[in-house]
């Protein structure tokens, strides 16, 4: 008898498995709207003329392949705490800021919870109504109880922030709060400017702990305008909080997984003693983040002209995106559904499009379109040549 003999088969996660039947699936002119990549007008994951500027010398160079320090390269920490908190961060200045380079978003995420369980071990986690499925996963798996937010209103395919308001008001003080920076996953429903002020000041009023994953910088309005959250906490005088980054999306460097978690303090001291616990915890997990992935960001965010050149092309990006949604909305209307304008205001690779589960499946089965049940599309999987064939199959299961 083994002794996995007890081990029963785990359900996979659903989107992957939605990739897979797209994959077996023959007929021409598929789409996949399921997936949670940026791909550009002619349907390829971009690798982006400054990333392979980086890469072509170091393969020049030829460096030796030692590990990096657990908490990563100083060059990519330094780059990316001025591009999460910006230039002219007095936080920065105060030295009250500590950064780890990740292995992805998704190890920020891992490695915060770890740490704010070591902090903070009765405190539950509240996360969106709905929120990226990992989020849930993350934060159960280390331990903590995951509560929902109101967030997003079905019935405006916009936000409830009177319903978000009210919840985060009931929370108890300590409570982590997981918030999205921007271009909110699934939904896309993002906050504006003021809204983003009265959570930043609840949060400050009821001494939550905000925990802001920001992993879609620059694919909305721009780098600064993107992390109008971060830089709002940072302004609001709340001693502590702490900020997931990823560069999977603005960097199109999913597979090298790069991201950072950054730890704000009360004055310099203090962020380094929690910066010592991150550190441990890093230890405890996978002991340091890996070479490569992190060499081409710091490669860019350290070279003037390189990352003039990098964000020149995310602009690209994020204004195809932009044109994708517009043209989404034009065609959907002219077809006979005007219903779909929210698409517009909707921010980032993601929109909840209202359609239901019978709806996708109708997409699936009739027409070879792939897309969430929750109704989730990924508006960067679109580009002119698939967009008639999308609008034309949503129109028809919209009737
Ligand atoms: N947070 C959110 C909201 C995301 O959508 C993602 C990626 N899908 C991540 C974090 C993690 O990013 P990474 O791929 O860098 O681990």
């Amino acid at each position: 008898m083994s002794l996995f003999a007890s081990v029963e088969m785990t359900p996979g996660d659903p989107i992957l498995g939605l990739t897979e039947a797209y994959l077996a699936d023959s007929r021409p002119g598929k789409v996949n709207l399921g997936v949670g990549i940026y791909y550009d007008e002619k349907g390829r994951i971009p690798l982006m003329r400054a990333v392979h500027e980086v890469e072509k010398s170091l393969a020049l160079e030829a460096k030796p392949r030692g590990y990096l320090p657990i908490d990563g390269m100083p060059t990519y920490n330094i780059a990316t705490q001025k591009l999460v908190f910006g230039e002219d961060s007095p936080l920065l200045a105060a030295g009250r800021v500590a950064t780890s380079q990740t292995i992805g978003g998704s190890g920020a995420l891992r490695i915060g919870a770890d740490l704010l369980k070591k902090v903070l071990p009765k405190a539950k986690v509240a996360i969106s109504n709905p929120s990226w499925e990992n989020h849930r996963v993350v934060f159960s798996a280390a331990g903590f109880d995951v509560v929902d937010y109101a967030y997003y209103d079905a019935a405006t395919h916009g936000l409830d922030f009177a319903g978000m308001l009210a919840d985060l008001g009931k929370l108890e003080p300590g409570t982590v709060v997981l918030l999205h920076a921007c271009c909110h996953n699934p939904t896309g429903v993002d906050l504006n400017a003021e809204q983003w002020q009265q959570v930043v000041d609840l949060v400050k009023e009821r001494g939550l702990m905000p925990f802001v994953d920001m992993a879609y910088q620059g694919f909305d309005e721009g780098i600064d305008a993107d992390a109008t959250a971060v830089r709002l906490f940072a302004a609001s005088g709340i001693d502590a909080f702490v900020v997931a980054n990823s560069y999977s999306k603005s960097f199109s460097l999913y597979g090298e997984r790069v991201g950072a978690l950054s730890v704000v303090g009360k004055d310099r001291d203090e962020a380094l003693r929690v910066q010592s616990l991150v550190k441990r915890t890093i230890r405890s997990n996978y002991s340091s983040p890996a070479t490569h992935g992190g060499a081409l960001v710091s490669g860019v965010l350290n070279s003037r002209e390189l990352k003039a050149m990098w964000e020149q092309e995310l602009g690209e990006m994020r204004e195809r995106i932009h044109a994708m949604r517009a043209g989404m909305v034009e065609k959907l209307a002219a077809a006979g559904s005007p219903q779909f304008g929210f698409i517009q205001q909707q921010a980032g690779m993601f929109s909840y499009s209202g359609l239901s589960k019978a709806q996708v499946d109708r997409l699936r089965e009739e027409y070879a379109i792939y897309a969430i049940g929750t109704g989730r599309i990924c508006v960067a999987a679109l580009n002119r040549a698939n967009l008639d064939t999308v609008v034309n199959a949503v129109a028809a299961v919209s009737r």
